[in-house]
């Protein structure tokens, strides 16, 4: 059987959780939640990183600093996951879904700046498989308008726009240690602020609406009830998890890319019939080995292609759903058509894809795909 995902031990996890154990603080903001941030600080210079139980928490974090109130639209891909959209729903935005661009599933410019309204209060941006969104275009449209800027960065750790580390363009970023993402620690999250006006809200925010990160650094003599805020922080289990994970990113990183190479190579010369698309990287942007997809040319061809791997217990897997036709959001959405979004999401197949996928069955898998469009061929 060759699984879709894997999670990926990298040998001292459970040494640091017990370590953590053993200095006597397992609830959140201790030893290695403070090793975590720093390492994302001076790795890639992002201003302020804040570690969360998810990346989805710490999503609804950015909605929180960024005041929306009810009525505020805010600027959202339509393919993406929920909690893209869902954190800002919670705050009573109302959700202005953007399409694709025409050639990759990344939200289009030229599509948000037909959409940005008076009542315009963000817009929200995921770089889809690690690859980054064109950032210059979408800061600038948010300085014409005044808004705010949320990287997702759930797929983008360790990923790059013109030299850049994606998470540290926009005013916010939110990243995901889910058990799918490159570096994980079961559930978990950080929020990286880059805008300093935003600084001490979101420690606030992050200790349940009070100033308590203040008191342990000594700037007030006691803590108290001062802003909205919920339980953001992850327990120090977790954190310790996630260190072991992030000494060993260059490693891990290194290894996810070159079976992503290796799967492009080798499918490269089928996708010249035209008979599926490969991922497109753009000369600004950088692959991180994220996810590895195909684009299909029907959705009919695309999950008969998953049944047939399935047929030899290979786990190949379809992606988002449109949320501007989800049964939540559909009925606010309206009847505006996002074709590309829809384009995307009936076509795309995703590999399996995770650090100890081994050669053969990796070579396997392309062989196989080689098979069914041989087959196909032949009518
Ligand atoms: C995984 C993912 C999330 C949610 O991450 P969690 O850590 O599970 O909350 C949000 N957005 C995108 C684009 C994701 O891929």
């Amino acid at each position: 059987m060759i699984p879709f995902n894997k999670p990926f031990l990298s040998g001292r996890e459970m040494e640091y959780i017990q370590k953590s154990i053993s200095m006597g603080k397992i609830s959140g903001n201790g030893f290695y939640t403070q090793k975590c941030q720093q390492f994302f600080e001076e790795n890639y210079h992002f201003a302020q990183c804040l570690l969360t139980t998810s990346c989805t928490d710490a999503l609804e974090m950015s909605a929180i600093l960024v005041q929306i109130q009810p009525g505020d639209e805010v600027i959202v891909p339509s393919f993406t996951f929920v909690s893209t959209a869902n954190a800002f729903v919670l705050r009573g935005a109302k959700i202005i879904f953007a399409d694709s661009q025409p050639h990759h599933p990344n939200i289009d410019p030229e599509e948000i700046i037909k959409l940005v309204s008076p009542r315009t209060k963000a817009i929200i941006v995921v770089h889809y498989s690690g690859v980054a969104c064109p950032m210059d275009e979408i800061m600038e449209i948010a300085k014409q308008h005044n808004l705010l800027v949320i990287e997702d960065a759930a797929h983008a750790i360790d990923s790059y726009y013109k030299n850049k580390p994606l998470g540290g363009i926009g005013h916010f970023a939110s990243f995901s240690f889910h058990e799918t993402k490159n570096i994980i620690s079961g559930e978990g999250g950080m929020l990286v602020v880059n805008d300093a006006r935003f600084t001490n809200r979101s420690e606030i925010i992050w200790e349940k609406g009070t100033n308590r990160t203040a008191f342990f650094k000594g700037e007030v003599n006691k803590y108290n009830w001062v802003d909205i805020g919920s339980s953001f922080l992850p327990s120090e289990l977790t954190s310790a998890f996630l260190f072991a994970q992030l000494e060993n990113l260059k490693k891990i990183q290194t290894k996810r890319k070159i079976l992503w190479l290796k799967y492009f190579d080798r499918l490269k010369d089928l996708s010249e019939n035209g008979i599926f698309d490969l991922p497109s990287l753009p000369s600004y942007a950088t692959n991180n080995g994220h996810l590895f997809y195909m684009v299909c040319q029907s959705s009919e061809i695309r999950d008969s292609l998953i049944r047939y791997l399935r047929q030899d217990n290979i786990y190949a897997t379809f992606h988002y759903l449109p949320l501007h036709l989800s049964p939540f959001y559909k009925q606010i959405h309206g009847a505006r058509k996002l074709p590309r979004s829809e384009y995307f999401s009936d076509r795309i197949i995703r590999l399996p894809f995770y650090y100890e996928l081994s050669d053969d069955d990796q070579n396997q898998i392309i062989e196989k795909i080689h098979l069914f469009y041989n087959q196909n061929r032949k009518g």
